[in-house]
């Protein structure tokens, strides 16, 4: 059963729904101890996951024991916030008899970020720079288990679920095809003048600016959040990087908050932002304190919550990053272990204090999941919309496909994902996206 489970993720093309899209059947393809299902959903606004493990209970469950099976893991865990009220019922119901534990987690950020979740539910720290692997867990995300479920039933990923919130006057969580264009799922929502807005792809503290509405909902969207345009997140996500060094370089005052209230930092990673920070002065990028960049999972808490002189560590990590993956460099193992911080538990920053901070307590409200699909005209679907080799397209021009039809598979021996038709009708183009063109009139609705 484990191989078919493997087999069975692969071929329905299965990512990582939400984050950088790692294919989900090279993750499972490991031995651990532990599967960890992130139900956290920490980021600000987002609603997808915490309706979905109320809805879909009993899949998501199944897609846990098919993983556990897989991995060969004796525990199966769903970690979710307590105050998913709903969703834990509906768990503890699918659950009842099944060798899966539920964990409370509190209401804080980042409770998702894939290394605080592991300590806070097993105690185990993953080494800087490691995988989760190390601590004998895989942790995957609770969409995934319902694709998992899915996969094992023969149904492709075709569609995912997209909270769309903000200034708009409708705010919803519901499935879109993969490939409808951004800017025609945000009219659902209300939004009918996209010139006076801004559009966050994924969480306000992760997420980065759309520049461009017309690209399409891939397999890893996770949601859209409209701002006015002049709002300071909008104002934060897109200042130049020549912007960001300036200031850092004359205006850091070494109060060193970014690092106190850095995550990574306070499970006993060497990363310590201030330090970098200061660096921009007088280092080079290839030296130990700026190296210390690459331990950063750009959560954004020194940016956006820790910093009292707005600075930017979180960007100019990311920039650091790129640099020194181009050179290949890496930090140097750690000589001894740094513990945990005594007083990690105190600095973990409240929900809702977060969100007055970002300036998003008018958005903090509900976005109802609709089980309906939104039905597109026509799909631009990515040939990379996942870690790893752009997809091989399998179809031509003038070619009719249905739902689910592989349009793109994995190029020979290359990490990827396959791609498949998220709607019936022609195939329009074939470029570095697959364009489709549904039969007939749609209503969209
Ligand atoms: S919190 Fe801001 S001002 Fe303080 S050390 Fe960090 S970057 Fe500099
Ligand atoms: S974004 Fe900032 S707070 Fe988050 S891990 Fe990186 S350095 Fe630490």
């Amino acid at each position: 059963m484990s191989g078919e489970t493997v087999k069975a993720v692969r071929a329905a093309g299965v990512v990582g729904a939400g984050g950088a899209g790692f294919p989900t059947h090279v993750k499972i393809s490991a031995e651990v101890d532990t599967v960890i299902v992130n139900g956290a959903e920490c980021e600000p606004l987002l609603r997808v996951d915490q309706q979905l493990m109320a809805a879909e209970s009993a899949k998501v469950v199944c897609g846990l024991e098919s993983v556990m099976e897989a991995v060969g893991a004796a525990e199966g865990i769903i970690a979710l916030k307590g105050k998913y009220a709903e969703a834990y019922t509906a768990l503890e119901q699918a659950t009842g008899g099944k060798p899966i534990k539920l964990f409370k987690l509190g209401d804080f950020f980042p409770a998702g970020d894939e290394q605080v979740l592991i300590y806070e539910v097993t105690g185990k720290v993953v080494p800087e720079g490691g995988l989760p692997l190390k601590a004998g867990c895989v942790v995957l995300n609770v969409e995934t288990m319902l694709n998992t479920a899915d996969a094992l039933d023969g149904i492709p990923v075709t569609d995912t679920y997209v909270t769309i919130t903000g200034e708009v006057k409708r705010p919803l969580t519901r499935k879109f095809p993969v490939g409808t264009p951004v800017l025609e799922a945000l009219t659902l929502a209300g939004v009918n003048d996209a010139g006076r807005i801004a559009v966050i792809a994924g969480g306000p503290m992760m997420g980065s600016m759309l520049e461009d509405l017309s690209v399409p909902v891939t397999k890893a969207s996770k949601g859209f959040i409209v701002l006015p345009a002049e709002h300071p997140l909008v104002k934060n996500k897109t200042l130049s990087m020549q912007y960001i060094l300036r200031r850092a370089k004359s205006v850091c005052i070494q109060c060193r908050m970014c690092s106190d209230m850095c995550p990574r930092g306070l499970l006993g990673h060497r990363l310590s932002p201030h330090l970098i920070m200061r660096g921009l002065n007088h280092l080079q990028a290839g030296s130990d304190p700026m190296k210390s960049a690459l331990l950063c999972c750009e959560c954004g808490v020194c940016e956006l919550y820790a910093c009292p002189m707005l600075l930017s560590p979180k960007q100019v990590n990311a920039a650091l990053k790129k640099e020194l993956s181009a050179q290949g460099l890496k930090p140097e193992p750690p000589v001894a272990e740094k513990p945990v911080a005594l007083f990690r538990d105190y600095r973990k920053i409240p929900s809702k204090r977060l969100v007055a901070r970002l300036g998003l307590t008018p958005y903090d409200v509900p976005a109802p999941l609709t089980e309906e699909t939104y039905s597109p005209q026509t799909v631009y679907i990515p040939l990379k919309q996942h870690i790893g080799a752009t997809g091989m397209p399998t179809v031509e021009p003038g070619q009719r496909v249905a739902k689910g039809d592989l349009i793109a598979g994995i190029p020979e021996g290359a990490l990827g994902a396959n791609i498949h038709a998220s709607i019936s009708g022609t195939v329009k183009q074939v470029s570095d996206f697959i364009e489709i063109q549904a039969d007939g009139e749609r209503g969209g609705e």
